[in-house]
């Protein structure tokens, strides 16, 4: 049976017990709640631990104290705050290996896949420590306009207040560390909510992030359910920004209810492949099967539809045959050279074969899987999706190649260009100009010539347009968007304004 074993390091953050039952984050202390949840691994379907599941009081405890407390980081010196980050780095990399353990167990995801994902926030870490220096503004003479002559302008940027951070059960230490960081960086007092499925390895990290001196108060980290909490804390008035990442459905449910607020939304997504007549083909099916099956296609830019002229439709599939083999399915915690785990439950195997059927019944064939067991869905192959299938236009989430036969490049954008998702998309073929037509039309935030959509530690700037969101992520990109233009204004007019400083501040 899976089990969570920790070190004496993270002894504050649970009570030990058959099932340790983890703790909350508010004001600078580990509290436990009155309530909780189970927390369920893929791997065997068994319960690991307990998380806390936060009340009104308890959320309105870490609301209060992020809230009174967001001065401290503002007030500190920028370089100060980045050299608390890199400590914080030293820290969390001296304990990966006992975070990307738990993040296993947890999430079912492949070691190899949790390390990348621990390494991947370790990096981001250490980019950001060069756009952080980069918070600066603009100073505008006033003279280009009569209105403004003898006025000059500086539009400084300010931290935003209160960060609301919500992240997803895909990448759970990565996207809650991808909020964590700018929002201090940037000035910024954090409320994170990770995911319910798999909170435990973040918060492994956020002791990471107290142990070394995070200012008291000013990192919450609270538990419990997304739809009972979500509300209570989306609306309230003392939070500044939401930083969500997640489903559409809820993405757009937090944007109606949040008001004023400012809200960046990185939501689902439908990537298309495109392989065009004169695409190198090995490297394209290699691309495909990897965006498609990696993390279980769990991932928001996930291959989850492939686009494939009829000219080069046969042998593209006898590649993607070839290259299935690529990868190992099974249990990540009794075979360490799984590449393919389970997926996050077998509420999401039951969903993602719902479709599979969908397709087959409407006329796909299904080349390989098909099948699942538990959470354990298996790597599979559909070709000859018809476009009416569930499968050719919903986010999949889950491991299936999916192959649909077009006619040509006109018909690849029309069908892209379709969906409701807009968030990434990749083309393949060695014709530049006719890459650069297809690049150019597509409705998606990101696209990606001759490899597979990958976004790694976020270095090139990341982020949906249509269902799939609204705002950029990104190293620097997202410490910017945590924080906000303030315009100053000075009127150079009064005759006394320059005299010379008289060691006083008011004269
Ligand atoms: P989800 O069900 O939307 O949950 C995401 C987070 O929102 C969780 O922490 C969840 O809490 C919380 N939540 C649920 N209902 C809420 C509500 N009413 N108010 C506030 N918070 C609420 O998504 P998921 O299944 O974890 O993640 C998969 C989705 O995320 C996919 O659609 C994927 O494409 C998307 N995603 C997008 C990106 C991107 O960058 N665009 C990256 C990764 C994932 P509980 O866990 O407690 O329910």
């Amino acid at each position: 049976m899976a089990k969570i074993a920790l070190s004496n390091y993270f002894s504050e953050i649970y009570t030990p017990g058959e099932f340790p039952r983890f703790k909350v984050l508010i004001d600078g202390k580990w509290t436990k709640t009155k309530e909780k949840i189970d927390v369920i691994t893929p791997i065997d379907s068994t319960k690991i631990a307990e998380i806390g599941s936060v009340n009104n009081d308890e959320i309105k405890a870490a609301l209060d104290s992020a809230e009174r407390n967001k001065n401290k980081i503002r007030d500190m010196a920028a370089i100060d705050r980045i050299e608390l980050i890199n400590a914080v780095r030293k820290e969390l990399a001296m304990h990966k290996d006992e975070i990307a353990s738990v993040l296993v167990t947890e999430s079912g995801k492949a070691l190899q896949a949790a390390n990348g994902e621990i390494n991947a926030a370790l990096e981001r870490m250490r980019l950001s420590m060069e756009d952080s220096r980069k918070i600066m503004g603009e100073y505008m003479p006033g003279d280009w306009s009569s209105d403004t002559a003898q006025k000059i302008a500086l539009v400084i940027r300010e931290p935003i207040g209160v960060v609301l951070g919500i992240s997803p059960f895909n990448y759970p230490v990565y996207t809650s560390i991808a909020k964590v960081l700018p929002a201090l960086l940037a000035g910024n007092s954090v409320i994170l909510k990770p995911p319910s499925a798999d909170p435990l390895a973040f918060l492994m990290c956020a002791e990471i992030f107290r142990k070394v001196g995070v200012p008291s108060g000013t990192l919450q980290v609270i538990t419990g359910s997304g739809e009972e909490t979500g509300d209570i804390l989306v609306k309230s008035d003392k939070i500044n920004m939401i930083s969500f990442t997640g489903s559409t459905p809820v993405g757009k449910h937090i944007s109606s209810i949040a008001g004023l607020k400012k809200v960046h939304l990185e939501l689902g997504g439908k990537a298309a492949a495109i392989v065009l007549d004169d695409a190198d083909l090995e490297l394209a099916a290699k691309e495909c099967v990897k965006g498609s099956l990696e993390l279980s296609g769990q991932r928001c830019d996930a291959i989850s539809r492939i686009l494939v002229t009829e000219k080069v439709y046969k042998k593209f599939i006898e590649g993607v045959k070839r290259h299935l083999a690529d990868y190992r399915f099974g249990n990540p915690l009794k075979d360490k050279e799984v590449t393919l785990g389970p997926t996050i439950s077998q509420k999401a195997a039951v969903r993602i074969d719902g479709m599979v059927k969908d397709a087959v019944k409407k006329g796909a064939k299904l080349l390989a899987g098909g099948k699942f067991k538990d959470a354990y869905y298996e790597p599979t192959l559909l070709v000859d999706v018809p476009l009416n299938s569930e499968i050719a236009h919903e986010e999949t989430f889950g491991p299936v190649v999916t192959v649909i036969k077009i006619k040509d490049r006109e018909d690849a954008i029309k069908i892209s260009n379709g969906s409701k998702y807009g968030l990434d998309s990749c083309v393949f073929t060695e014709d530049f100009y006719s890459a650069w037509e297809v690049m150019k039309s597509l409705q998606t935030g990101n696209v990606t010539l001759n490899s597979a959509p990958s976004h790694g530690t976020a270095y090139f700037p990341f982020g949906g347009i249509k269902d799939s969101g609204q705002g950029k992520e990104g190293v620097g990109y997202s410490i910017e968007e945590m924080t906000v233009l303030k315009t100053i204004v000075l009127n150079l007019a009064p005759k006394n304004l320059g005299k010379k400083y008289s060691g006083k501040f008011k004269d």
